[in-house]
């Protein structure tokens, strides 16, 4: 056996470089393993940054064509796709190679090869030079995850998954988005600015599936006007690749005639990479979707390996998946830490853009109960006094909304606190001791650019403070 590390970390996606860096900070002998040829993960290489640089893109020609009614007329976007995904693969190159540099310089040893457990204690590594073993104290799986396919799906280079869609190559004219969540909305929204007819199908009733439906109409409203078509309640019964194009055939109450694309997009899911490295060898556990589940110290079955990030568990999010490589890191170092995320930000980087965190809405009205009328219901736990409350309250009351429930800590009632929100337009006061269930603050915002509202509202989240000055800039929400 070549070496024997303190901790080995399996994957380099956002959870495993974070892991394997923090460790390393904290003295231990660390080595990452990652069998792609660059750091950085799906996040880096296929996901989040390269998704985020076409978003920009798109943004750029969105806002030019949106001055022309305003009487500065730019004329129509030349676009060479080569360039474009040169400029694209520059911006990704520059952040992995930076990573693989970091890494080397907190001491991390970086180690090429597809892994997989032979024992509790060891794994086996597939790479360029070779197979070699590598033993360790303590494991972090951090294997991320891979687009799910279609049952029955074809091969054919015109059928691609986010991977594919991110090459860009060329810019089809007409493409069919299978999957209306946010991977592919943003990717919808990409080539609609680059110029192709786009048409969404989804399976639910609804686009993005999970966030409140209020939220999603602005955009729903925006993307059914410029869209060939969106298509919900809609299933995808079969695809045919012929000569001129991929042949769908669609199922459900409003589904058309069959429709021949250019090109279509498979944005239906990701499926966690749990079964793929051995673990059975190790005894490590993976659920019957491929998850390898793990607590609060991010710890799986075996008291030594622990899981984070996507393979890990939902939400698939990188900075999920980075603050758990920091706290299984500081675990396997003898820290006493655990996971305790109280509001997990989720954003779609559309046009407008979509956001939430901590409880929708939808999961709120599910703990209290039915709540029927249109309602603004303030969430806030911990420390909202009464008067922060009862300000809101009136803000929203004069910007339309019909009925407000307060939810709001019982220990923070006192006596001065109910008379104020008695003599306040709040229509009903729901305590976290009616719920019988912790409630965390939750926020949901929908405008243009959402990245500076929600930062303040986690800040505030986590520092225990108010949230519900952020309804004031919600626009559409309340109203
Ligand atoms: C198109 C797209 C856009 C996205 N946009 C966003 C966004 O805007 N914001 C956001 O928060 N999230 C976004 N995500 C999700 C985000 O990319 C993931 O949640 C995140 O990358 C998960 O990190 P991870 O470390 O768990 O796994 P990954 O990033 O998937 O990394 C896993 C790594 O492990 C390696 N690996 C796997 N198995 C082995 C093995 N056996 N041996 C060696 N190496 C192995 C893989 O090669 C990979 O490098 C997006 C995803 C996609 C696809």
């Amino acid at each position: 056996m070549a070496d024997i590390f303190d901790l080995t970390v399996i994957g380099s996606g956002p959870g495993g470089y974070v892991a394997a860096i923090r460790a390393a900070q904290l003295g231990m002998k660390v080595a990452v393993v990652e069998k792609w040829p660059t750091f950085g993960g799906t996040c880096l290489n296929i996901g989040c940054i390269p998704s985020k640089a076409l978003l920009h893109a798109a943004k750029v020609i969105e806002e030019a064509e949106s001055m022309a009614g305003h009487g500065i007329v730019f004329g129509r976007p030349q676009i060479d796709p080569d360039r474009l995904r040169g400029w694209k693969n520059r911006v990704v190159s520059r952040l992995t190679s930076g990573l693989v540099a970091l890494a080397k310089q907190r001491k991390v040893e970086v180690l090429r090869g597809d892994a997989r457990f032979l024992s509790p204690h060891r794994i086996e590594l597939r790479g360029p030079s070779g197979v070699t073993i590598v033993g360790f104290e303590q494991c972090i799986v951090a294997a991320g995850s891979e687009p799910i396919r279609l049952p029955g799906q074809p091969d054919d280079p015109r059928i691609v998954d986010s991977t594919g869609a991110l090459e860009l190559q060329g810019i089809p004219a007409r493409m069919l988005v299978i999957g209306g969540g946010i991977i592919g909305l943003e990717m919808a929204c990409v080539y609609e600015a680059l110029g192709t007819r786009i048409s969404v199908v989804e399976l639910s009733p609804g686009l993005m599936p999970g966030c409140d439906r209020d939220l999603v109409r602005p955009l729903e409203k925006r993307i059914r006007a410029k869209y060939e078509a969106i298509l919900t309640g809609t299933k995808v019964a079969r695809l045919e690749a012929l000569p001129d194009g991929i042949r769908v055939s669609f199922e459900g109450d409003a589904a058309p005639e069959p429709q021949l694309y250019d090109r279509v997009l498979v944005a239906v899911g990701r499926r966690p990479n749990g079964r793929a490295i051995g673990a059975d060898a190790a005894g490590l556990r993976v659920d019957e979707r491929g998850f390898i589940p793990s607590d609060r110290q991010l710890r799986t079955n075996l008291p030594h390996v622990y899981s984070i990030g996507d393979v890990a568990g939902s939400p698939m999010l990188a900075h999920k998946a980075s603050h758990e490589g920091k706290v299984a890191a500081e675990v396997a170092a003898g820290e006493k830490r655990a996971f305790d995320a109280r509001a997990i930000p989720s954003v779609a980087y559309t046009d407008p853009e979509v956001a939430w965190v901590g409880l929708t809405e939808t999961e709120a009205t599910a703990i209290i109960g039915d709540i029927a009328g249109r309602n603004v219901l303030l969430v806030d736990d911990l420390t909202e006094t009464a008067g922060t409350l009862a300000s809101a309250a009136t803000l929203l009351k004069a910007k339309g909304a019909e009925k407000i429930l307060a939810c709001v800590s019982h220990a923070l009632l006192t006596d001065l606190g109910v008379e104020r929100i008695k003599n306040s337009p709040i229509d009903e006061l729901i305590t976290t001791d009616t719920i019988r269930r912790p409630v965390y603050p939750g926020v949901n915002i929908t405008t243009l650019s959402v990245a500076t509202l929600l930062g303040e509202a986690v800040k505030r989240i986590h520092h225990n403070s108010s949230v519900t000055s952020l309804f004031e800039f919600k626009g559409g929400r309340t109203s």
